[in-house]
């Protein structure tokens, strides 16, 4: 780890191994849960329900992993830091897939309807939504639970993981639009 004061809240060059942790750890637990929760949520059709889950995780997984290293890190300012280390680690990945891009083109992630930011919203969303409409239809208790804690983990990325690990602390936090969406900028 080795954070640098920018006269209020550290930015880090390379976020602790624990900040990584808890940020992938809690994508790949909702992406999972997510997934089986929309297996849940088709209790009349087990195997589409069970289709339907795998293709949710492999879209989301890949919408993360594949396609964000690949269109959004690469103008990214962890890119261009020599050792640097993101709060998921995308840097070190994207590094391996794409070239460089220029820094004007960061913003560029949430312009457009099909934006990174919007998708990357929507993979979060699209069991939330599938599993209300599951409860509607075919109410049980192991959905209601597996709800909760989906919806427990999009509340804890909100209001924990983007404002105080990960977005606060974060150098591209002046270019980034989530960052002035979570009004980190100034803190
Ligand atoms: S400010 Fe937040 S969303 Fe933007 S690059 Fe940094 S950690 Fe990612």
């Amino acid at each position: 780890m080795s954070p640098r004061k920018t006269g209020k809240a550290e930015t880090f060059t390379r976020y602790p191994s624990s900040a990584l942790i808890i940020y992938n750890g809690s994508t790949i637990l909702h992406f999972l849960l997510g997934a089986f929760g929309i297996a849940l949520s088709c209790a009349y059709w087990p195997r589409m329900g069970y289709g339907l889950g795998l293709i949710y995780f492999a879209l989301s997984f890949v919408e993360m992993y594949v396609v964000m290293p690949l269109t959004v890190c690469p103008s990214c300012t962890y890119r261009r830091i020599k050792g640097a280390l993101c709060v998921a680690g995308l840097n070190l990945l994207s590094a391996r897939m794409a070239k460089e891009r220029p820094k004007k083109d960061f913003p560029g992630r949430a312009e457009g309807i099909f934006c990174a930011n919007n998708v990357y919203m929507a993979s979060l969303m699209v069991p939330i939504a599938a599993m209300v409409a599951g409860m509607l239809f075919n109410f049980s208790l192991a959905l209601l639970l597996v709800f909760l804690i989906v919806a427990g983990l999009l509340i804890f990325r909100f209001f924990v993981i983007f404002p105080k690990l990960a977005c606060l602390h974060c150098k591209a936090k002046f270019a980034c639009p989530q960052a002035g969406a979570m009004g980190v900028r100034g803190k």
